[in-house]
């Protein structure tokens, strides 16, 4: 366990369970164990106080195989919403005096649960979301160090009020209380981790919950809020709202009884929420919301060429490039940038792009037509715009999925990408010179604030650039994702987020209320 400095609060990070994914004879049998679950029907509706609601249902099918059928998902109607809204602000009395061991003790049998369950859920989030088995297992246990990190931090920091100074004959007291009613909604990139994250975090810190998890993976969210009821979580204190965004939020976010809302999703959309809260009456609601970036990775001429084409391989491409983390942008010297681009289109070749249930692919399918046709247009941009340099060539036999091929383009300057690409395309800039400060003046100018990488064996070269940055997660002769809950804090600034960070020590906080309490003793 990381011991942090003794005068900064930060909860003790518990790992979640180690997995050797080169014991062959084991991954095997997880083959075997996921392929028993490979035809079953999932289920999702509305569930209001424990009790499954009736909705128009849809169909889900997927992205790998648009023949198969994952599931079948009811949409909330307009009552459940209210009734959902009703139980949730009745609940939140009892709730947020709910001493915070029996929250945290709920939420360390879920993480106990998630890894008891893993193989199924890792199927499931497979089959919907199109997951490699590597992402969907790293997702559970993202899940699993995001319960226990929130439940020892919701301990350590609302266990007991801070006491305060005072004359004598004066107590002075902070105490911490959850707001009222939080409407978690969740991106369907990360449908497990930053599903349960947010829930974990609004619930840790003594709020009630309403859980909106993205059209795309409902299957996967209600999965997850019926094991957080198998893990104690009262049926009254989360419920659960599949269906459309737009419909459900203009419910939602008008009603006066939501205190807060979590996202994770686009910018646009929390700009939407942020008004929408911003015109209702009553008190003022707290956003947190964490969204795009246009992140870049930034090489000079010392960077290692080998160490450097391996993390942009993997920040670029891995989750078929679906991470708000993903690096979307290599700026290369001149010097240097065509034997790094030889490399990276060598390298290239040797990715696999393919189904999912193969443990052999490297990136899998994107997560739905439109998500296709977006990555489609930018190719048509980029080849008015840029030079397209590689693509993977379509393997065979892929004709019934959502797959794009991984793709290297080069364009003149960063502000030719309006806005982000959500998939597998790594455009280069090359720039002159070894200054970093241009290119780092470029990302700024962006606006966006998410991650970057930073790629030089200068040490000066690497403290300067990552001052000068402003951004929320900077990696240095790494790659650029994959943030580790405990000890790395993930979220952006400017257009990426509001903060704080998930996984972060001050995460809870912004769930939290504070109240001073004074007693003349
Ligand atoms: N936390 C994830 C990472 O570090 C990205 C989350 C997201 O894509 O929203 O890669």
């Amino acid at each position: 366990p990381l011991a942090p400095p003794k005068d900064l609060f930060a909860p003790q990070r518990q790992s979640s369970q180690g997995l050797n994914l080169s014991d062959l004879e084991l991954l095997r049998q997880w083959q075997a164990d996921l392929a028993k679950h490979g035809d079953k029907t999932w289920r999702a509706a509305p569930l209001v106080d424990g009790q499954i609601c009736s909705g128009e249902t849809f169909t889900v099918y997927s992205p790998f195989d648009r023949t198969t059928m994952v599931g079948q998902v009811s949409r909330s109607s307009p009552q459940t919403v209210e009734q959902a809204l009703q139980q949730a602000t009745h609940a939140f009395t009892a709730w947020r005096l709910c001493p915070v061991q029996t929250r945290a003790a709920y939420l360390n049998q879920a993480a106990d649960l998630l890894e008891q369950q893993r193989l199924e859920l890792a199927g499931l989030c497979i089959r919907e979301a199109g997951r490699t088995f590597a992402d969907a297992l790293a997702e559970i246990r993202e899940a699993v160090d995001l319960c226990r990190y929130y439940a020892a931090g919701a301990v350590e920091l609302f266990g007991r009020p801070q006491a305060l100074p005072g004359p004598t004959g004066e107590e002075n007291k902070l105490y911490q209380y959850g707001r009222g009613v939080f409407v978690c909604i969740s991106p369907w990139n990360f449908p497990l981790a930053i599903f349960i994250g947010q829930i974990a975090a609004a619930l840790a810190a003594g709020n009630t919950v309403i859980a909106k998890p993205a059209l795309q993976t409902s299957l996967t969210g209600m999965a997850c809020v019926r094991l957080l009821h198998q893990a104690g979580i009262p049926g009254d204190v989360l419920h659960f709202l599949p269906g459309e965004g737009a419909i459900l939020g203009k419910q939602l976010l008008s009603d006066q009884r939501v205190a807060g809302v979590a996202f994770t999703g686009s910018g646009a959309t929390a700009r939407g929420i942020n008004l929408q809260l911003a015109r209702r009456d009553g008190a003022i609601a707290t956003l947190i919301a964490e969204t795009g970036g246009q992140n870049a990775m930034l090489a000079d001429s010392s960077a290692h060429a080998e160490q450097l084409v391996m993390d942009v391989l993997k920040s670029a491409f891995n989750s078929a490039g679906q991470r708000c983390s993903a690096c979307r942008v290599l700026f290369l010297p001149e010097e240097t940038a065509d034997i790094v681009i030889e490399r990276l289109i060598g390298a290239m070749q040797w990715l696999r792009l393919g189904s999912p249930l193969d443990l052999s692919t490297d990136v899998g399918p994107v997560i739905d037509q439109t998500a296709l046709a977006k990555l489609h247009t930018h190719i048509a941009y980029l080849k008015q715009h840029a030079k397209l340099l590689y693509q993977l060539p379509m393997p065979a036999g892929l004709e019934k999925g959502w797959y794009f091929p991984p793709t290297l383009a080069e364009i003149a300057e960063l502000s030719l990408l309006k806005q982000e690409v959500f998939g597998p395309i790594l455009h280069i800039v090359r720039y002159a010179g070894s200054d970093l400060s241009g290119p780092i003046e470029a990302i700024n100018a962006s606006a966006y604030g998410l991650t970057l990488g930073l790629h030089s064996r200068i040490e000066t070269t690497l403290q300067s650039a990552r001052q000068q940055a402003r951004i929320g997660n900077v990696y240095c002769n790494r790659n650029m994702i994959g943030a580790v809950v405990g000890s790395q804090p993930f979220g952006g600034m400017g257009l990426s987020g509001t903060g704080p960070k998930a996984g972060g020590p001050n995460y809870l906080l912004r769930f939290a209320v504070e109240q001073t309490v004074t007693n003349n003793l």
